[in-house]
């Protein structure tokens, strides 16, 4: 059984009650009565399982937070307001003044400028490192290296990293492996890989069609015997892993990042992401192989397509071992010229124009005039942005549609 057809029985028969309300139950207030003191202190002293406030936990987040740490075997899950929320909880729960990142392959704009910008103001230094750079990777660890950050696809450049091999570096050098698997949710299982974390833009795939802003954290469970976060690298969580055991990393994610920093999903978005999360494997199953119909189709037709399922490209036989689910709904094209791109979206039919992925429709950009057009020629370069590409998004449409409208679009 592929890991699609697993889940489509496994979280329809989660989210489901049999009994009582079958859609799960949307619980949408900001605090809760404690009934009485002595309950009030159990509930802060986390002895008595009630919620405490919503800022750190949410009932109905709680049973979403629940499904995605099953779906990737995680110990357990921080449902945040959006995936640059579930980004900022994961890495400032471990940070502090001094740290270094080391962050591979991809990179999301947002995540870019959170870690070069942002994070630099806080005095965290970031190093970036394209995904087959094993060498300078290793050599660039230090004592202050705290994350190996990690996109499971390039994003929008579509390149691949080993990400077991990568793992096993983390694993020698006794880092963390936080894996951005947003583009992959089912298709990659980056627990299973040797990762840590894994963040989340439920934003995209998970919930599928734009109806709400969300993100998550899934934590590994602390090990009994040795584990990389009882070495002296991870002091700072020692603590937690006193009092909370297998469940420390959940604890100082709440702690130290949600309890201060506030960005927490809410019951009703919550509730609309676990509508989309129960028909996820029927449309990741369905999408990743449209895909590659549409990477194979075009490109026989003349287009010049970015896909690892094409053989040209350089991580063609990489996605055949490692990403036999595929890798996600993305793929692109470039068109050559601003020009040509800016017409092949304006005359497509079926692509909408956003800056969005993982929709149930098909969704497209220009890269250069939008989410990169701050960036410097060196970081374009570096990212894979040339002045024709155009990055998109396929949807539940079929494959043949597509091709269609898309040759008819580029004039091919
Ligand atoms: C969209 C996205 C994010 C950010 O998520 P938001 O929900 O928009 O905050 C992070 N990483 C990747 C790979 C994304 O595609």
């Amino acid at each position: 059984m592929n890991r699609f057809e697993e889940f489509t029985t496994s979280i329809v028969q989660h989210i489901g009650k049999k009994e009582g309300p079958i859609s799960p139950v949307i619980v949408n207030s900001a605090s809760f009565g404690y009934g009485s003191s002595e309950s009030g202190e159990g509930i802060f002293e986390g002895s008595v399982k009630k919620p405490l406030y919503a800022r750190v936990g949410n009932p109905t987040s709680a049973q979403l937070e629940q499904l995605l740490a099953q779906m990737d075997g995680g110990i357990g899950a921080v449902a945040a307001s959006s995936g640059m929320g579930a980004i900022a909880m994961a890495t400032l729960s471990l940070l502090k003044a001094g740290d270094e990142i080391i962050s591979i392959g991809g990179l999301f704009g947002g995540t870019y400028s959170y870690f070069s910008e942002t994070l630099t103001r806080f005095g965290i230094t970031t190093h970036f490192f394209d995904v087959d750079e094993l060498d300078a990777i290793e050599e660039a660890i230090n004592t202050a290296t705290k994350i190996l950050f990690l996109e499971s696809v390039g994003n929008p450049n579509m390149r691949l990293p080993d990400i077991a091999k990568i793992a096993a570096i983390a694993k020698t050098h006794g880092v963390v492996l936080m894996v951005d698997n947003t583009i992959t949710p089912l298709s990659v299982a980056p627990i299973t890989l040797g990762a840590d974390i894994v963040v989340y833009s439920t934003t995209k795939i998970i919930t599928g069609n734009a109806s709400a802003l969300g993100g998550a954290v899934i934590f590994r469970a602390i090990n009994e015997g040795d584990d990389k976060f009882k070495e002296d690298r991870y002091r700072d969580i020692h603590p937690f892993i006193n009092k909370m055991g297998s469940m420390a990393l959940i604890a100082n994610a709440k702690k130290r990042a949600l309890r201060d920093f506030g960005m927490s999903a809410n019951g009703f978005g919550s509730y609309l992401t676990m509508l989309g999360l129960e028909t996820l494997p029927l449309r990741m199953d369905r999408i990743v192989s449209t895909v590659e119909a549409v990477a194979k189709g075009l490109s026989a037709r003349g287009l010049s397509v970015n896909h690892p399922c094409l053989a040209h490209h350089p991580h063609h036989e990489r996605y055949k071992s490692q990403f036999s689910n595929g890798c996600g709904t993305i793929l692109t094209i470039d068109l050559g010229s601003k020009e040509r791109a800016f017409e092949f979206l304006n005359h497509s039919k079926l692509i909408t124009i956003t800056a969005n992925i993982g929709d149930n429709r098909t969704l497209g950009l220009h890269m250069a005039s939008t989410i990169y057009r701050d960036f410097n020629d060196q970081t374009k370069e570096f990212l894979g942005i040339t002045p024709g590409l155009v990055r998109i998004s396929i949807g539940l449409e079929s494959a043949e549609a597509i091709i269609d409208d898309f040759s008819n679009a580029a004039k091919i």
